[in-house]
């Protein structure tokens, strides 16, 4: 279980040094480690199962709105990225390209999202009014090959994603659909993951190569820099016109159609481990935990008495294997080490059971978010685990939420606006709209920019108001900060 590299706990504070303990939570507590080519990652078992969680939570919603899973390759035909102008410009320095050729055909990329190459079968298979909706989601890996520094889940040259692509014959249909998928990303990192964001629209400027509009949830993390989490784009007909995607009307007519394109990626691991981690390691919220309790027999001197603990200990495991207990009878280590352990890993829940608790049918009943102990009975231990999972589950999204809220600063001018940022907030702020403007932010604080502009009208709303930078009546509300 523990590798050489683990036999140290993290050896830094959280709030002291976040990037440094971030890289050594992620490979202490055995979730990732770093590979032989640069910016590339390995996600170990630990990692692994997290991510089918997501996995498993998102694609039961996407399946119940009517998206299919389907698979397109891994390579690219470089002509694929000419067909949408802006597009390929976007993507053009991220993407990495095979040497090898076969004689006379052309460059292949490996795709660093799936648009063109999807796009390029959707023209072929869409003829009527009958062929749509057609929404299809693929779950793969993409490769952008990043300039800047690399972190694991954060910034890597490869990722596992799942893309989803939908048409649809009315712009209304594909408005409502786009929004909907943000929504269900929402829930997977709120339900799920016990990490609240904020949806909203990215500016023009942070727009989607080629999209028309993009939708965002950001989330805020603990030192004080934003994270985008997932992206739900609103394509408009630009795609479907460079690929001539068109479909016969219902009018007997030929149709341009609309289409989104939405993804969530393992970026989000880097989420969970920075929001709810703390000195001891990971913490892992309970709907997101695949083992949910470790199961801890403390041994002494005599054997008998062990074997009664160990008996006790297996009991337990069966009563709570709904909960796909970790039973924890190693005797080359030391109780202590393996609290230790379970910590590290995160795992939500630990029951420790010595030799006098046999006797008195109890168990010490270990909380990994607050470490509160109380001794339970055994008679209520089910009961007991299920709703201190349910309080574990509930007080990490509370204590996120509250920190979320907390971090938002409202800034009506320049100097509010610098004082905020210094202070690492999220600042709310009223801007012109003009992306030069935008540009002059970030250029002045050396690296804020424009997360997006909050779906909540309320908080959107800007009359009346004037641009923060420039002065000029302001077109809405949006949220400022440094980001990942
Ligand atoms: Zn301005």
């Amino acid at each position: 279980m523990a590798d050489k590299q683990n036999t140290k706990g993290i050896t830094v504070r959280k709030a002291d040094d976040m990037a440094e303990w971030y890289g050594q939570a992620v490979v202490k507590a055995e979730v990732a480690d770093y590979a032989p080519v640069r910016g590339f990652m390995i996600i170990r078992p630990r990692g692994y199962a997290l991510w089918e969680a997501i996995q498993a939570f998102l694609d039961r919603l996407i399946k119940e709105a009517g998206v299919e899973n389907a698979y397109f390759p891994l390579l690219i035909p470089e002509s694929f990225f000419q067909k949408e102008a802006t597009h390929a410009k976007g993507f053009r320095p991220e993407v990495a390209w095979i040497a090898q050729q076969d004689g006379e055909q052309e460059r292949l990329a490996i795709r660093p999202t799936s648009e063109t190459i999807m796009y390029d079968s959707y023209s072929r298979w869409i003829r009527s009014w009958r062929d749509l909706p057609l929404r299809i989601n693929q779950w793969c890996n993409i490769v952008r090959w990043e300039v800047k520094d690399t972190k694991i889940f954060l910034r890597t040259r490869e990722f596992l994603w799942q893309e989803g692509h939908c048409v649809y014959a009315t712009e209304k249909e594909c408005e409502q659909e786009t929004l909907h998928y943000l929504e269900l990303y929402r829930r997977v990192a709120e339900e799920l993951m016990a990490v609240p964001v904020i949806m909203g629209k990215k500016t023009a400027s942070e727009t989607f190569a080629g999209a028309a509009r993009s939708y965002t949830i950001e989330g805020f993390m603990p030192d004080g820099k934003a994270l985008q989490m997932g992206t739900s784009h609103m394509l408009g007909q630009g795609f479907a016109t460079s690929f001539g995607i068109s479909f016969l009307g219902t009018s007997g007519e030929h149709e341009t159609p609309w289409q989104n394109s939405w993804g969530m990626s393992t970026r989000m691991l880097g989420a969970l481990i920075m929001s709810h981690g703390d000195d001891k390691g990971l913490v892992v919220p309970p709907a997101m935990a695949r083992r949910k309790v470790a199961i801890v027999p403390v041994f002494v001197k005599e054997q008998e008495k062990n074997d009664a603990t160990l008996a006790l200990a297996r009991d337990l495991a069966k009563e709570l294997k709904h909960y796909e207990p970790v039973l924890d009878e190693r005797d080359e280590v030391s109780a202590g080490w393996k609290f230790n352990e379970h910590e590290l890993a995160g795992t939500p829940l630990r029951i420790e059971i010595g030799p006098r608790d046999v006797e008195q049918r109890q168990a010490v009943l270990v909380r990994r978010d607050t470490g509160e102990k109380r001794m339970v009975p055994l008679a209520d231990m089910r009961d007991e685990v299920r709703r201190t999972l349910d309080a574990i589950q509930s007080t990490l999204y509370g204590k996120a939420k509250r920190f979320l809220d907390e971090s938002v600063r409202e800034a009506l001018a320049w100097d509010a606006f610098l004082a905020a940022d210094k202070e690492h907030r999220l600042i709310l702020a009223p801007h012109c709209g003009d992306a030069a403007c935008e540009e002059a932010i970030k250029e002045e604080t050396k690296g804020v920019t424009a997360r997006c502009i909050p779906l909540d009208r309320e908080k959107s709303s800007a009359a009346g108001m004037k641009c923060v930078r420039c002065g000029k009546e302001a077109r809405y509300r949006a949220y400022f900060a440094r980001a990942y």
